[in-house]
């Protein structure tokens, strides 16, 4: 929009004096109007209709001369109407509203002052362009998620807090990684959490340090993120894919009971999109066998199960700190929190080269710690976490109330053991339509993501597996399907409410016209 201002009237001030009148528009306002052209109406048949037309930057004064006329001005949001009559108020209107004249009086000479010389380019003549265009100025992009909307609330002090680090040392391990893990294990409810250089590694020093490799299976669902089957790779055990619950996409735990069998070392429950699993029904399948239970936490920082955190479910959990998460560093960290403290020593061990002491490697380790640079971010972090999962849980609130029983559309069930933290917020479309409302949505300005395109079983990395298309239904259904729309802590109530107007217009109102495109059926 070239003027934020509203079309308003403005008085004409009337000096007359023995030799005549003189008329005075002042206070035009606002941003400076240089103007270009003068044009009037005269002459008008009975009946006459001027304007139905919008520019896109002329801006224009509007002065009845002698008599009278009507002018409707709309926009795609607002609309006004004003009686001009001569000598009495002028029309100042800005750029981008929608005119129209009519019930000119038989006398009427309505003058009009423009700020530019006539552009064609400048018209729009067509009131559904216009309102598409009008709708398009209006509203600013609304992004899945913009992380740089973090720095004005914390950015100044991660930088703090990141800048003694590289001061002041040390660069590696020290207080500042020592006190996160202590936080961050007292926020979980657990014993102990070690620091790792990302969530895959987490994943996979888990599965190292409870022997899980060669020779034994470890279950995990279809769909997630690649991380947790790669882990499974790394660790030498083989990965089992089962199929997922419908309604929240999340693992289905019988189809975990049918799975299990003597080489299963290891179940990997993935609380995903931050909706914990179902851990009692789980504990209760596996029973007494010797099976580790590893929670893939990387999307459920501060979930709760039965008011029980997320990674102190089972016997470890792995998480992820990718910026991204709703606990983020400021690059690739993770953790493991456990409440047995013998597998975190050897987590820690296998994690810095297999070493306690320096030059004696006692196992087969590799490198994966948690960055001091990292930890200090995340120390600035942590405290905010449950306020940002609580704004999280408002924004969902109005997407669960507002999207209900829309035709098409199909919401994520929340279990009533769950306080889920909505690390997305995954709606489900008839798969032939996604392609329609994902471009709805963008042609509005709202960035959308899928979670996830592909099961793991179709990634190419996988054909190996021999698993075709057809063998986890729901998750391949799923992945043609689903669609997360924005929700993160620092969208506004308004840009939600926004996403949910623009979500209600195509499922209430957007049919696909024949030749193609979409079209607004009012
Ligand atoms: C992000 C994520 C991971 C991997 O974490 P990285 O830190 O990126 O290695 C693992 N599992 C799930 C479900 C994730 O979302």
């Amino acid at each position: 929009m070239t003027s934020n201002q509203i079309p308003r009237l403005v008085p004409i001030q009337m000096i007359a004096d023995e030799s005549g009148t003189l008329g005075v528009v002042e206070d035009i306002g606002g941003e400076p109007i240089s103007f270009e052209r003068f044009y009037f109406f005269a002459s008008l048949q009975p009946g006459a209709r001027r304007g139905g037309h919008a520019h896109k930057k002329l801006r224009q004064v509007f002065v009845v001369f002698r008599g009278s006329v009507k002018i409707d001005i709309k926009s795609s949001t607002e609309s006004y109407s004003f009686h001009l009559i001569s000598n009495d108020q002028a029309l100042v209107l800005p750029a981008g509203y929608w005119r129209d004249l009519y019930d000119f009086s038989p006398d009427a000479l309505v003058g009009v002052i423009a700020s530019d010389k006539f552009d064609e380019a400048d018209y729009i003549r067509d009131w559904d362009a216009f309102v598409d265009w009008d709708r398009a100025q209006r509203h600013t992009d609304i992004p899945y998620l913009d992380l740089s909307r973090y720095s004005s609330i914390i950015g100044t002090r991660v930088i703090n807090a990141i800048s003694e680090v590289v001061s002041s040392g040390p660069l590696i391990g020290g207080p500042e990684v020592e006190r996160f893990e202590a936080a961050f294990a007292a926020y979980c409810g657990v014993s102990d959490a070690v620091g790792i250089g990302n969530g895959l590694q987490a994943l996979t020093l888990a599965l190292r340090a409870a022997d899980i490799g060669e020779g034994r299976e470890v279950i995990l669902p279809a769909n997630t993120f690649i991380a947790t089957a790669l882990a499974v790779i790394e660790a030498g055990a083989k990965p089992v894919l089962v199929d997922v619950e419908e309604t929240t996409g999340l693992i289905d735990m019988t189809a975990v009971e049918m799975a299990i069998n003597d080489s299963t070392g290891a179940i990997i429950p993935v609380h995903l999109y931050g909706h914990p699993c179902d851990m009692d029904r789980l504990s209760e399948i596996v029973g007494t066998r010797p099976i580790l239970i590893l929670e893939d936490a990387a999307q459920a920082h501060g979930a709760l199960y039965k008011g029980r955190r997320c990674g102190a479910l089972g016997h470890a959990a792995a998480f992820s700190f990718y910026p991204t998460k709703n606990l983020g560093a400021v690059g690739d960290a993770g953790c493991v929190t456990t409440n047995d403290p013998a597998l975190a020593a050897r987590i820690r061990l296998l994690g810095n080269y297999g070493t306690r002491r320096k030059y004696e490697h006692l196992e087969i380790g590799t490198n994966s710690r948690l960055d001091p640079v990292q930890a200090a971010a995340l120390n600035v972090k942590l405290p905010y976490l449950e306020n940002f999962n609580a704004r999280r849980v408002e924004h969902a609130d109005i997407y669960l109330r507002r999207l209900q029983n829309l035709p098409g559309l199909s919401l994520p069930h929340v279990h009533e053991w769950a306080r889920p933290v909505w690390h997305v917020f995954p709606v489900r479309v008839a798969a032939d339509i996604r392609q329609d409302f994902l471009s709805y949505l963008a042609s509005n300005g709202i960035g959308t993501n899928i979670h996830y395109p592909t099961p793991i079983h179709l990634q190419p990395c996988f054909s190996s597996m021999g698993l075709g298309q057809g063998s986890f239904p729901i998750s391949e259904k799923l992945s043609e399907q689903l669609v997360s729309l924005p929700l993160d802590a620092t969208h506004t109530t308004a840009e939600i409410e926004r996403v949910v107007e623009v979500v209600r217009t195509f499922c209430l109102g957007v049919r696909r016209s024949e030749s193609g495109p979409l079209v607004l059926t009012m």
